[in-house]
């Protein structure tokens, strides 16, 4: 294989382990085997009609054309008026960009602000993205294990520890992909008083599961919580997950003038702007009828109740009930060390997610691709009956080991 032709800050990052783990449960459903998916982070609900119309409507009307960079203005009235109304965050249209979804924001405001070697916080367990994303952009991700014990949450006094003069962002997603974890105001306040101390650190919050809440709790945001922080504070938000468009791919940035003015630079010269018919989805989304968000929620938190249950009761397995988001983050520490029917130690997550693969077609991810095990994760965006199924075959293959 030529490596060489290929740049050192590709090379430096690998392929997400959710879509590897994605492909590799397709090919062997390919090959005939019965998979149970437990992999994928994506609702499983249709985008609600009104948003579908929405669309139709648009590209009836003529908006299948380039759009300002920064989204249209029906689109960039809609993440304003979504921010003051939801999140009591007061942002000007000139604050504000839209992106090719969450993910292609954060990938964008780290293009912008690192220079080779700055240091991005990363709290861990962390989405599988933001480590490559970092060295993608030339920066250097300083991961802090949160354990469990923390309600897998980063303290003040590990924020302070992880600070150093290349320190750039602290990177925030609550509720978490994958534990669910989420920050109350009052843990804002004591993170924000350590980075109030330090004015190298900007700190970036991922708010993409904010809806995705099953303890009754609003998402509280740092910035209201430390409203002095405002000038260095990038929130970024899209529609992916709260709507059910995943496909659209309809992310957004709100921060300082400077920063959005870079990133629209940044993306004038690459990928341009954001499909106009998904933003006029995207605006009818934020402006509509939010029954949706409760409904889809509801049917998350019986899912979420009912795997919890199945799961618990499996001997060495263990999960504690995450408030938000929609996956479960599942301790398998009492099943390292035993052996599979044919002889295998089990000796990390990796070797216990490849054996429920491999005896019982459950696919899911391994703790190590979101830095903290020995857990794995699954996905409960999928119905009861599949979740009863998986569950049901992960508890035969438990049976087995010895
Ligand atoms: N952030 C987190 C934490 C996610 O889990 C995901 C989707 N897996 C994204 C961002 C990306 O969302 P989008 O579809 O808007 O790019």
């Amino acid at each position: 294989m030529t490596t060489t032709r290929i740049a050192e800050r590709v090379r430096r990052i690998k392929p997400s382990p959710s879509t590897s783990a994605a492909d590799r449960a397709n090919e062997l459903r390919r090959q005939g085997k019965s998979i149970v998916n437990l992999v994928v982070g994506e609702p499983d609900f249709d985008t609600p009609l009104h948003i579908r119309q929405a669309a139709a409507a648009a590209m009836d009307k003529g908006a299948t054309r380039y759009t300002l960079m920064a989204g249209t203005v029906e689109l960039r009235e809609a993440i304003v008026a979504k921010l003051k109304r939801e999140n009591g965050l007061d942002y000007a249209m000139n604050e504000i960009i839209a992106t090719s979804g969450a993910k292609s924001a954060i990938y964008n405001a780290f293009a912008i602000t690192l220079e080779p070697g700055d240091e991005v916080i990363v709290p861990a367990p962390y989405w599988v993205s933001y480590p490559d994303m970092v060295l993608a952009c030339d920066g250097q991700p300083v991961t802090v294990a949160c354990p469990e014990a923390n309600g897998f949450k980063l303290t003040p006094a590990q924020l302070e520890a992880a600070i150093t003069p290349r320190t750039r962002w602290l990177l925030i997603n609550s509720p978490s992909n994958p534990t669910g974890a989420a920050y109350t105001a009052a843990e804002y306040r004591a993170l924000a008083d350590v980075l109030l101390r330090h004015s190298q650190v900007m700190v970036m919050t991922d708010d993409i599961y904010e809806h995705i809440r099953f303890d009754g709790q609003k998402t509280p945001h740092i910035l209201g919580a430390a409203p002095e922080l405002r000038d260095r504070a990038l929130v970024v938000n899209g529609v992916s997950k709260t709507y059910a468009m995943t496909g659209w791919r309809i992310g957004y940035v709100a921060g300082p003038a400077d920063m959005i003015r870079a990133m629209d630079t940044l993306l004038s010269q690459s990928t341009g702007n954001c499909c106009s018919i998904s933003q006029a989805a995207a605006a009818a989304a934020m402006n509509g009828d939010q029954s949706f968000v409760a409904e889809s929620v509801a049917v998350y938190k019986q899912r979420r109740d009912r795997t919890l249950d199945l799961i618990n009761a499996i001997p060495g397995l263990r999960c504690a009930t995450p408030p938000g988001a929609f996956y479960l983050y599942v301790s398998c520490e009492g099943l390292i060390g035993k052996t599979t029917p044919a002889g295998k130690l089990l000796a990390e997550d990796g070797d216990v997610v490849m054996y429920l693969l491999e005896s019982e077609g459950v696919a899911m991810v391994a703790g190590t691709a979101y830095g903290l095990s020995p857990y794995f994760r699954l996905s409960i965006a999928t119905s009861i009956d599949i979740l009863e199924e998986g569950c049901a075959r992960i508890s035969r293959a438990v049976a087995e080991l010895r």
